[in-house]
């Protein structure tokens, strides 16, 4: 009875932040025809991401920094692809954080370490995004811009730091996020850290060779950079991501429920 009441008022909310929250559709055309890799193969996938985008924009705040102007184009742009990863995961995975701010272009963030004398040492970090548990998450226009129409295939800063706010829902960034029942964790682990450790060999064989792995070498720098950029992949190269390593894209199947081989429309909207 409780429950009945919980969803009707639920429902009844979600109804009132869908009517504050419209995307007109020529705007929709354009941020699908912007990024492609967001068009899906089914009516009720398109309908889905639309729905989900519209109430993202109603629940998060986005705020400029560094001079920059905001506008609709862009907010979608990012709703968008921040969605896509949970379009069967639910927005829920996102409740632990509200805000994201924008910068023009990459952010030097001042990085500090301690060796092992105890003395610390400064250093300057070039960012394109970063998130944080339970701050906000910062991006790079200029980055989120660059993974539209025409990009390096498989880079996406916006699904590179919402991975790491799926990762960090546990309160760990180490690569695992919260699972389901049927994706154990010591099934889960060993897939994720054996393709990482394969993928680190390979990305120094190629720097010393002198060629490229499809998968940003970024991924190299531990679990939880390689379930980013993996995820990356996942929805934006998933040809790609197959073909490199078929145990992660049927490990990320499973997980995010997906299988963007089959699932995204490759015809125009
Ligand atoms: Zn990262």
């Amino acid at each position: 009875m409780l429950q009945h009441w919980w969803q009707r008022l639920q429902a009844r909310r979600e109804q009132a932040a869908l009517a504050r929250r419209q995307i007109p559709a020529d705007l929709w055309k354009r941020t699908l025809v912007r990024y492609p890799f967001l068009r899906r193969q089914t009516a009720e996938d398109a309908q889905e991401l639309l729905r989900l985008t519209r109430l993202f924009l109603d629940r998060k705040e986005f705020h400029a920094a560094g001079g920059l102007r905001l506008n609709d184009a862009m907010v979608v742009a990012i709703a968008a692809q921040a969605v896509l990863p949970v379009l069967r995961l639910g927005l829920g995975a996102y409740d632990g954080f509200v805000g994201i701010v924008v910068h023009p272009g990459q952010v030097l963030a001042r990085r500090e370490v301690a060796d092992d004398d105890g003395l610390v040492h400064a250093y300057d970090e070039v960012l394109a995004g970063e998130a944080m548990e339970g701050g906000p998450v910062m991006l790079s226009w200029q980055d989120v811009r660059a993974a539209g129409s025409g990009a390096a295939p498989g880079y996406n800063v916006v699904i590179h730091e919402f991975a790491h706010v799926l990762d960090m829902q546990d309160g760990l960034a180490d690569g695992v996020p919260l699972l389901p029942p049927e994706l154990p964790r010591n099934e889960w682990l060993p897939t994720l850290l054996g393709a990482h450790d394969d993928f680190a060999s390979r990305v120094e064989r190629a720097e010393s060779e002198g060629w490229q792995t499809g998968l940003d070498p970024y991924g190299a720098n531990g679990p939880e950079e390689f379930f980013a950029v993996a995820s990356e992949a996942f929805f934006t190269h998933p040809q790609m991501l197959q073909q490199e390593h078929a145990d992660i894209y049927a490990l990320f199947q499973r997980y995010y429920r997906q299988d963007p081989l089959t699932e995204t429309a490759t015809r125009r909207p």
